[in-house]
């Protein structure tokens, strides 16, 4: 652009497509306008307890839960340092850019990491972790860590699957799982598949801003906090059940509560948790009916190769041989106002993703979607058109 010609100022709201953050509905966003009150103040409290009640419903869980003022990032470093020792080894189920960021963590934290390795576009076998858990004799594993929805790959991890292998495997390991791009948008169950971590965000499924995260945590996860060593104070389980909201050491971000308070209420009353689950379905299939749709004529396909694990909450959309992806996006932000998720580590510049999760309605996902085309044509991406009348075909199904 030259000097003496201004930026293209778009007009009409951003389409936001990224997979997290996602979009925040109004009513969270005024309901997070909340005068300053006191954390002990009885009228919070009523509203924390609900919220708590609220999140576990969520979790699907009678156990624990405890929160931290810090993104989902916290929320792992917490579940590590109160559930394992040094020199611990965890088992982790490689998935994509998460699941080695995960591990990253853990080996920051002076803990051992043990991989089953996985083709990103088809994801982990199960056989191949019930023989790692099979093989570990003297159970030097401590922890199975599975990210349930790889927001890199767009890819569903089922953890039920993890649960009944390390069942068959006779281990005792712990199971956590990453459910922040999860939660709130595809079905979780953690006592059900007898999860002993669930990691969780504010700002994705749940639709509020970023900077609250959490972990629900089993009464088998408690016993073993009771003897991990890894170095803790802000993020010690133990120090909060000492504190009057049982969580939080420090000052509670009230805001936060009453914006899950509202997004409770939309989820769980205005729409029902289980028409969430199949509106992202319904959402999520429409992406991938015009994605396969323009990979005809050798356009961008699914990164994802394997239907039964599908996320229905975000799609990675794998570009043409020497076409940048990042170029395609740059092109759809700057000229039509539509944000898309790009592609992490190994994946940069070769993917783009598009985040169908959170407050989500059709005509968004088909702007979304119209625009992307409209972006290829103008970026000239090879591709097959048509690929919004192969997603409104999906819809009206
Ligand atoms: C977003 C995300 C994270 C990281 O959470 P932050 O809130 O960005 O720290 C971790 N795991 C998964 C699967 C995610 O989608």
């Amino acid at each position: 652009m030259s000097a003496t010609q201004p930026a293209r100022k778009p007009r009409g709201r951003q389409f936001f497509a990224n997979p997290g953050p996602t979009n925040i509905p109004d009513s969270v966003l005024l309901a997070t306008a909340h005068h300053t009150m006191d954390f002990n103040d009885p009228h919070f409290i009523e509203v924390y307890d609900a919220c708590i009640a609220g999140l576990k419903r969520i979790l699907k869980t009678q156990q624990n839960i405890f929160l931290y003022t810090g993104s989902g990032h916290a929320a792992w470093e917490a579940s590590f340092v109160n559930l394992l020792s040094p020199g611990d080894t965890v088992l982790i189920l490689e998935s994509g850019y998460f699941s080695i960021s995960w591990a990253k963590m853990a080996a920051d934290l002076g803990v051992e990491v043990q991989t089953v390795p996985a083709d990103w576009r088809r994801g982990v076998d199960m056989g191949a972790v019930q023989a790692a858990l099979a093989a570990d004799k003297s159970h030097v594993i401590k922890a199975v860590c599975v990210v349930h929805n790889e927001t890199a790959t767009g890819m569903m991890i089922p953890v039920n699957e993890v649960r009944a292998a390390m069942d068959a495997a006779g281990h005792p390991a712990l199971l956590l799982a990453d459910t922040i791009s999860s939660l709130g948008s595809l079905d979780f169950r953690m006592d059900e598949w007898g999860v002993d971590a669930a990691v969780g965000g504010s700002q994705k499924g749940l639709m509020l801003p970023t900077g609250m995260s959490f972990t629900g945590v089993s009464d088998k996860a408690m016993e073993a906090h009771k003897t991990s060593r890894l170095p803790k104070h802000y993020f010690n389980w133990t120090n909060m059940l000492a504190r009057p909201h049982k969580s939080f050491v420090g000052t509670v971000p009230i805001s936060f509560f009453y914006g899950l308070q509202e997004a409770l209420r939309l989820i769980e009353q205005e729409e029902g948790l289980e028409n969430v689950f199949a509106r992202h379905h319904r959402l999520g299939n429409a992406v991938r009916a015009a994605v396969q749709h323009w990979s005809g004529n050798n356009g961008p396909q699914l990164f994802c190769l394997n239907p039964s694990r599908y996320s229905d909450s975000v799609t990675a959309v794998l570009m043409p041989e020497g076409i940048n992806a990042d170029e395609l996006r740059g092109v759809a932000l700057k000229r039509y106002n539509v944000s898309l998720g790009g592609g992490l580590g190994p994946l940069g510049g070769k993917v783009f993703r598009i985040g169908h999760l959170g407050d989500l309605n059709e005509p968004m996902i088909l702007g979304t979607l119209a625009t992307v085309e409209l972006a290829m044509k103008t970026a000239g991406v090879p591709h097959t058109p048509g690929g919004v009348d192969a997603a409104i075909a999906a819809l009206a199904d």
